[in-house]
């Protein structure tokens, strides 16, 4: 019966280190040792982290216009009537956002792929949110699409993809300038870098 508590006991923490583990950037190591952190830490604090991400599954949803992450539809960027509808920047995913945002240098409407194609990952124009974007286009309001994707063989797949298939159509498509080092991830781009390559970019 001993044996048994110790057994469940350990199995407590051990499926808690096992979805640590799975988290990005967290090795085996390091959730190990927030698992024992956490068991150690005041009932209120492990309750508030659970609390949170119960809250963020349960509230965010994606904006119907743009796909960025938000608890309101549309998001307060797409409603934001200030801001320049007849630019649409794109980009692979909603944390590119946050730092695009964090420059304010752009002051136009967003679009989130949600990926990138890859042929060799198997994921193709229909796996991203491309056909979403190319229905945005419609009414004519849209004078410029701003290429954001990343700098890797997946992020210029794309850019190339969308420049074929936006420039038939006549929209003007840029591309963030090469400031950006080859095989950067926009989100961890510094201000100054990120504000270069906006204020760089050119028409495909
Ligand atoms: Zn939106």
């Amino acid at each position: 019966m001993v044996a048994q508590n110790n057994t469940s006991h350990t199995d407590a923490i051990g499926r808690l280190v096992q979805e640590l583990n799975k988290l990005p950037g967290i090795g085996p190591k390091s959730a190990q040792r927030l698992a024992f952190y956490l068991m150690r830490a005041p009932h209120e604090q492990a309750e508030s982290l659970a609390t949170a991400i119960l809250t963020l599954k349960q509230q965010i949803k994606l904006c119907s216009v743009c796909y960025n992450v938000t608890e309101s539809d549309p998001c307060v960027i797409c409603r934001n009537s200030v801001r320049d509808a007849s630019t649409i920047c794109v980009v692979e995913q909603p944390q590119d956002i946050l730092a695009i945002e964090h420059t304010g240098v752009y002051k136009g409407m967003y679009h989130v792929l949600h990926g990138a194609i890859s042929p060799t990952e198997g994921i193709g124009a229909n796996d991203v949110r491309i056909r979403e974007l190319t229905a945005r286009l419609n009414n004519g309001a849209v004078k410029e699409i701003i290429l954001a994707t990343n700098t890797n063989l997946e992020g210029e797949q794309t850019a190339l993809y969308l420049h074929h298939l936006l420039s038939s159509v006549g929209i003007k498509v840029t591309r963030l300038a090469r400031g950006l080092p080859y095989g950067a991830e926009l989100e961890y781009a510094d201000d100054a870098t990120l504000t270069r390559a906006f204020e760089g970019r050119q028409e495909l």
